[in-house]
């Protein structure tokens, strides 16, 4: 019997920068940071990665998408690697994985109208054939009007252009979402409200999400697992019941002491 590969499998990647020298004849200092991190996501499942700032959770999600590859270990989609894929297979395997930007303010061109914005990825994926439709539906699918399209990014309220940047983000309907800290800017109540509308897409949609955070109390409240990071390696992974009833790493601990989750 063969089983259907996950959705998205990393397998042990490591991602390492090199820094300026110090000095003109010593070597470039290496910070690694990513070491050894394996995740599975399923059709369906959300994983919520937590660390504090500097962990390697954005490094983790760039590679996720493709944008740089692993200097080790492996990044398999459906079963392919990205990375290896000709230019023009990446842009069309890119419809199937989008990414929630974490800055909907910056992320915005505030003299396009939203339309123009949210049909973004499509144009990269060259399928522009049923643009309109597609924007209209995505506005609808998290609680906005397809005549918003028509509007500008200054006309909305934070928690509004973060909805606006997940319908860019589900207007290829993709497989998977990566959303790097996509609520950290937002005040608690309208986190709350997004964090439902995630959950909501999640469920009508069949999405993945590849949820990051540095906050645990966000990240435990949407995800069925969750994998704990520091300094770039992980400390802890498990489904979210589990981490939060037995926490087993002490970094854990003190996360959900701090997160007033315990
Ligand atoms: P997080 O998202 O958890 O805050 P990052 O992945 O952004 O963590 O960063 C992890 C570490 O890698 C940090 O020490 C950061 O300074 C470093 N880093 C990230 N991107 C680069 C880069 N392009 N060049 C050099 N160092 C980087
Ligand atoms: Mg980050």
């Amino acid at each position: 019997m063969t089983t259907p590969p996950p959705l998205l499998q990393v397998s042990a990647v490591t991602r390492r920068y090199r820094l300026p020298r110090q000095r003109l004849l010593a070597p470039a200092p290496v910070l690694t940071a990513v070491e050894d991190v394996s995740l599975s996501i399923a059709p369906g499942e959300t994983l919520g990665v937590v660390g504090e700032s500097g962990s390697g959770k954005s490094t983790l999600a760039r590679m996720v998408m493709a944008f740089e590859a692993p200097d080790a270990g492996s990044i398999r989609f459906r079963g392919s690697d990205p990375n290896a894929l000709p230019r023009k297979a990446l842009r069309s395997l890119r419809r199937e994985f989008q990414m929630v930007f974490q800055d909907p303010f910056g992320s915005l061109d505030p003299r396009r109208r939203i339309g123009w914005s949210v049909a973004e990825p499509l144009r990269a994926a060259q399928a522009t054939d049923q643009t309109g439709p597609r924007v209209a539906e995505a506005l609808e699918q998290v609680g906005l009007h397809p005549r918003d399209a028509e509007r500008f990014p200054h006309e909305f309220s934070g928690g509004q252009r973060q909805r606006i940047a997940i319908a860019r983000a589900i207007v290829t309907r993709p497989a998977l979402l990566v959303a790097d800290e996509a609520v950290s800017a937002l005040d608690v109540s309208v986190q709350a409200q997004i964090l439902n509308l995630l959950m909501d897409l999640q469920e009508e949609l069949g999405l993945g999400i590849l949820f990051i955070s540095h906050d645990l109390a966000v990240v435990a409240s949407l995800c069925d697992s969750l994998l704990v990071m520091r300094h770039g390696r992980t400390v802890e992974a498990g489904p979210t019941d589990r981490v939060l009833s037995a926490p087993e790493s002490d970094y854990t601990k003190t996360l959900l002491k701090a997160a007033g989750v315990t």
